[in-house]
């Protein structure tokens, strides 16, 4: 079946890391206080990440880091061309686009605003921030301490629990084929809640990939390894059949089972990472 017969398709992007080349968090710390960036490393597993960072960001406005430096910050951070175009592509294509993200509201609308992305995703899933009247960030949990523990089994920290998103983006409308994209421990629960019709890309040889490959049998969704930005964009290609076979994709599945939307050309060209 020729992968363009899928006409109805769910593209859930992680953020750091995904769809930029950078964790948004430490970028903003190592920018403008690499010595707290430095401090915070120490209370990394102690203290809710998300709390955390509302911390670091009282601390930078004790500092005098306003907004616009911020904005400048963020700006800044590595988001590639081929990232782009991969997204571009799929939204040309009728896939509706999300993301769902441990950073939060203020960075994610600020660097896709950056790149003119801003009207690409329907919906962003991330811990909400606002500035108050004074100018300081405040970042809060995505699942407020106001909700029941969402008690989720796997690794999800308090805050997020992004398997239950992806499931609610899921039941919101028949897709036909579901593709979640990521790279660390938080993006393993959402890419158990996928479909043997759909697919988890996966970044290499990061946190992601090794869950996976401790856990196949909680996977049942296709699951392709991805190493590059050039890679995104050449898998978003051949899932929609719109270039050349590339010479090389550094990409692989960890099933034996052949993957639906890609065209079997496509997989003869890929080198398997088992
Ligand atoms: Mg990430
Ligand atoms: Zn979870």
């Amino acid at each position: 079946m020729p992968s363009s017969t899928f006409s109805k398709r769910l593209f859930v992007f992680d953020f750091d890391w995904t769809l930029i080349e950078a964790d948004s968090d430490l970028w903003v710390a190592e920018t403008l206080a690499p010595d707290l960036a430095k401090q915070q490393e120490d209370l990394i597993g102690k203290i809710l990440w998300t709390e955390l960072q509302d911390l670091l960001l009282q601390r930078l406005f004790e500092r005098g880091v306003t907004q616009q430096d911020l904005e400048k910050t963020l700006h800044r951070i590595p988001f590639t061309s081929e990232v782009i175009a991969a997204l571009r592509l799929m939204k040309s294509k009728g896939a509706e686009l999300c993301i769902l993200s441990d950073a939060n509201t203020f960075y994610i609308d600020c660097i896709l605003k950056a790149h003119g992305l801003e009207g690409v995703f329907t919906k962003i899933l991330t811990n909400p921030a606002q500035f108050d009247s004074q100018g300081r960030l405040h970042v809060a949990r995505f699942h407020g301490l106001d909700k029941d523990p969402h008690n989720c089994p796997l690794p999800c920290q308090p805050n997020l629990c992004k398997g239950q998103e992806l499931q609610k983006l899921i039941d919101s409308q028949p897709w036909d084929q579901v593709i979640y994209m990521g790279d660390s421990t938080n993006d393993f629960c959402p890419s158990t809640r996928l479909q043997s019709r759909d697919i988890v890309l996966a970044r290499a040889d990061l946190l992601l990939e090794k869950h996976i490959k401790m856990h196949l049998d909680m996977v049942k969704a296709q699951v392709i390894y991805w190493q590059s930005p050039a890679d995104v964009l050449t898998i978003t290609q051949n899932l929609f059949d719109v270039s050349p076979l590339p010479a090389t994709v550094a990409t692989g599945t960890v099933n034996s089972k052949p993957v639906p939307a890609v065209s079997s050309a496509y997989m003869e060209e890929v080198p398997v990472s088992l």
